[in-house]
């Protein structure tokens, strides 16, 4: 008995040092409810919040939102209709059902998991999966059905068997809307596009940027919306469709799975987020 309590002490002091947002929470996980007001997206993606956040209801024509239990399905209004724009148009061309994941919390913030952005209600993940029996079993928060992989364990190699036309389809019907600047994805779903998509027609393939994991899910950022004066636009897209020698770099890499440590939200101390961001969360924190 006393040995299982000492193993419980190690493991929590570990999860504590090692993921303490994870374990306990933060600030930004224990908001319940958006900042009341007009939408304003602000800070980086990265390093930001969002306020007067809308949330995306669980179904919708062509889409479910998966994992609800972790209530990230909040964002900028801008966000939602894009999402459901897209999922109009998964259903009009019959190409299966959006599986839709993080967007964001309540008011934002840093998420106590491996997110870094997601930060400023921008940012959606989509699962690739389309098919429309994928939660035909799945609790009632749809919790327990994990994203299916569409490469090898080292995301080194697409499964064509389960890449199709409709998952090729998904990614122009987003990246052709004007409101997203970006989608990530991983580098040998981008070769796919860049071998496939008839030179004269792939002036979306721009927007389809390779990154490291993604290859379950891509993750659709939109551009800072008009209005959001405090929201700070990333850089802008290098010229041309990024196949070719930018992508090569990437298709070099041994492992693109699980990506490098490139910080986690817990390396954002409060004091580094925008003003409005601190005064956001001190507002809530009082209530
Ligand atoms: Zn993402």
């Amino acid at each position: 008995m006393k040995m299982n309590h000492i193993r419980v002490g190690i493991l929590i002091a570990l999860c504590l040092f090692l993921f303490p947002g994870f374990c306990f929470g933060n600030d930004w996980s224990n908001i319940k409810t958006p900042a009341p007001g007009p939408a304003f997206a602000i800070g980086s993606v990265s390093s930001g919040c969002i306020a007067g956040a809308v949330s995306l209801p669980s179904d919708g024509p062509g889409y479910k939102i998966m994992h609800l239990e972790r209530r990230r399905f909040f964002g900028h209004p801008k966000l939602l209709k894009t999402i459901e724009a897209i999922g109009f148009a998964v259903e009009r061309e019959s190409l299966g059902t959006l599986h839709v994941g993080d967007l964001a919390q309540p008011c934002g913030g840093p998420t106590p998991s491996n997110h870094l952005s997601h930060q400023n209600g921008l940012d959606v993940d989509i699962w690739f999966a389309l098919d429309p029996d994928l939660t035909a079993k799945a609790d009632a928060d749809r919790s327990d059905i994990p994203a299916p992989s569409f490469t090898n364990g080292t995301g080194t190699v697409l499964n064509h068997s389960l890449w199709k036309s409709g998952n090729t389809r998904v990614l122009e019907l987003a990246a052709r809307l004007p409101e997203v600047e970006r989608i990530f994805v991983n580098p040998h779903i981008k070769k796919e596009l860049c071998q496939f998509v008839p030179k004269n027609e792939r002036n979306w393939l721009r927007k389809i940027r390779p990154w490291w994991g993604h290859n379950d899910h891509f993750h659709m950022r939109l551009a800072c919306p008009p209005g959001s004066s405090e929201c700070r636009p990333q850089n802008p897209l290098p010229p041309g469709d990024g196949c070719g020698a930018p992508l090569d770099w990437w298709l070099h890499i041994p492992n693109l799975l699980p990506k490098p440590n490139i910080g986690s939200p817990r390396d954002i101390p409060i004091a580094r987020m925008p003003e409005s961001c601190k005064k956001l969360l001190a507002g809530k924190q009082a209530r």
